[in-house]
């Protein structure tokens, strides 16, 4: 176990090195399954600020943390994001490996360019849909075009473009195939996604829950999958498409547990840090940065986290009217 200053190690012996920071719950969609239309954000003073974000940063880069992603809610709603990225930046090649963030995109085209200039080499889009009515049906925003246009100066600016997908019964379902084509046609990696029981929405999940067995069951019947070595280091396989020449991710929170081999925390945007995305283990870590001993109450802070870290979620989405899983939407902790 980790002590005080040396590296994050939890109580199943995993090493703990990626972390995923919230900075804002904010967000300009309402994706149906992600968050009601009256989402209820929170007043500012309860977010942490530029500068508790960036110590944040650091403090967890010296408890051996090597990959960053910043999300949301929407991360480039946040008007100094940039700045945390360019701050954070710096310690890439000095203890950061990685600087990377998961964007719905509708604002990338404006900072592509900063982002890759401040040593961002890749960016997670989630696209749900090529139809611009689905989209607006989806994310209740009718702002696809910003989207596509985002995910090209991403590619223009020279950062590695990876998809992320929601599969969604009756609504992309039948689209998938096309969407992967589109993905990889561009030179984009795609990864599918199982929706999750998070937080309450007006819409009961279960009934565009499909899991992705069906879905890789019904590609295979089109395409050649080949099963591919490559991880991210986290959940998702890989499959590589014969027929396309592109990478392909399955991530499945509900049909195959893997929890295993996790390395991650979450950080909300107030500083609550989530050992576990489907578990209510947390600690405060914006008490500890606003108490009169930061430094020795973070490290304090990160220990415990370490102790609590459960060894597995308990995700279900099989029965009509369940409660979510957990009360906290994705936008919350970050996805
Ligand atoms: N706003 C950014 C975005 O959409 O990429 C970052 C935050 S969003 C919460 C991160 C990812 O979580 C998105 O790919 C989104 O599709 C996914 N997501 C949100 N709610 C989900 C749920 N209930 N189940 C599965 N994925 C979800
Ligand atoms: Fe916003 Fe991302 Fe949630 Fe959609 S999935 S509402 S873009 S936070």
């Amino acid at each position: 176990m980790s002590c005080g200053t040396g590296p994050l190690v939890d109580a199943f012996n995993r090493r703990i090195t990626y972390l995923r920071l919230s900075v804002t719950d904010r967000c300009d969609l309402r994706c149906a399954y992600c968050m009601p239309e009256k989402m209820q954000f929170l007043p500012r003073k309860e977010v942490l600020s530029l500068e508790e974000l960036h110590k944040l940063g650091l403090a967890m880069i010296a408890r051996g943390i090597t990959k960053i992603r910043l999300t949301g809610g929407e991360p480039l709603v946040r008007r100094d994001v940039i700045e945390l990225v360019r701050a954070l930046g710096r310690k890439l090649g000095d203890g950061l490996e990685e600087l990377t963030l998961t964007t719905n995109g509708t604002q990338l085209a404006q900072h592509a360019e900063d982002l890759a200039e401040a040593g961002v080499k890749r960016v997670n889009v989630s696209l749900d849909t090529l139809d611009a009515q689905l989209f607006q049906r989806l994310s209740r925003r009718d702002r696809l075009a910003e989207v596509l246009e985002g995910i090209a100066a991403a590619k223009e600016a020279g950062l590695k473009v990876k998809l992320n997908t929601v599969a969604l019964k009756g609504l992309n379902e039948g689209e998938i195939p096309d969407l992967i084509a589109w993905a990889h046609r561009h030179g984009h990696e795609i990864t599918l996604i199982e929706v999750m029981p998070l937080g309450e929405v007006e819409e009961d999940r279960v009934d565009h829950y499909l899991p992705l067995i069906a879905v890789r069951e019904d590609l295979e019947q089109r395409w050649t999958l080949r099963p591919s070595d490559a991880r991210s280091g986290g959940p998702a396989r890989y499959v590589d498409v014969a027929e396309t020449g592109g990478r392909l991710g399955f991530i499945t929170p509900l049909t195959n547990n893997f929890c295993a081999g996790c390395n991650r925390i979450r950080v909300t945007a107030t500083g609550q840090l989530f050992a576990c995305l489907g578990g209510a283990e947390q600690v405060d870590l914006r008490a500890a940065l606003r108490s009169t001993d930061p430094d020795t109450r973070l490290a304090e802070a990160l220990d415990e986290a370490m102790r609590i870290k459960p060894e597995k979620h308990h995700f279900q989405i099989d029965r009509r009217g369940a409660e979510p899983a957990q009360p906290r939407h994705m936008s919350m902790t970050g996805g």
